[in-house]
């Protein structure tokens, strides 16, 4: 069983690396930000308390982002482990997640301030299916429209230069008090996260003893006897 948090400033790739690893490994990925999205998509409930919070400007409450990953996680849907993308965010939440679960490794992506501007102003999301596009490396075959759905591409209300600031500076802030807390239950990795992906994603596979992917057919069956 492996299980994996990733964390880092937005911009840092989290899902990238989130996506790779999971699909090599045959993990689950968990990402906060991506049940939300699915909420808000099927309004449920939850999809308009996150709805009515976005809207406000606002990051989605301590209490509904742990309500959802308690739920997310009782469902042990995995056989071979998960990588949580995005959380925890703040000290609570890091208080929570280690109150409640164990985790074997924490993957720090780390990009300066102005990566994180450059990636971030470059992000599209599709108004309709949500799928995430980036203007430097997955750019839409036609601009300002979803290869899926055809739904038009927006930049996220909060995906300004100003806004922007507060937030690096919000995660900046936040992010110290989260690793040394979870420093106490698993290896934290801070990886160098400014190069390109392939670099990246073979520096955290080193840093987790995943040196390789599974040979084709294997992915299923475990590790091989070595
Ligand atoms: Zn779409």
């Amino acid at each position: 069983m492996r299980k994996y948090t990733l964390v880092g400033v937005p911009g840092s790739g989290k899902s990238t690396h989130g996506a790779r690893l999971t699909h090599d490994f045959d993990l689950v990925r968990i990402s906060v930000g991506d049940i939300f999205r699915w909420h808000v998509r099927h309004h449920t409930k939850i999809g308009a308390r996150v709805r009515d919070g976005m809207a406000a400007g606002r990051l989605v409450g301590d209490t509904l982002v742990e309500a959802v990953m308690r739920d997310r996680l009782e469902q042990h849907d995995w056989n071979h482990g998960f990588v949580i993308d995005g959380f925890p965010r703040n000290r609570r939440q890091a208080e929570f997640f280690l109150e409640t679960y164990d985790i074997d490794a924490v993957i720090y992506l780390e990009i300066s301030d102005s990566q994180v501007r450059e990636r971030v102003l470059a992000r599209r999301r599709c108004s309709r299916c949500g799928t995430d596009y980036s203007l430097i490396e997955s750019r839409p075959r036609q601009e300002g429209t979803c290869d899926s759905c055809a739904g038009r591409l927006v930049a996220r209300d909060d995906d300004t230069s100003e806004a922007l600031t507060t937030r690096i500076q919000d995660y900046r802030r936040n992010i110290g008090p989260v690793l040394e807390l979870l420093r106490r239950k698993a290896p934290v990795f801070v990886i160098d996260a400014s190069g390109d992906p392939d670099t990246v994603q073979a520096e955290i596979r080193t840093r987790l003893g995943l040196a390789s992917p599974p040979a084709p057919g294997e992915g299923s069956t475990g590790r091989a006897d070595s």
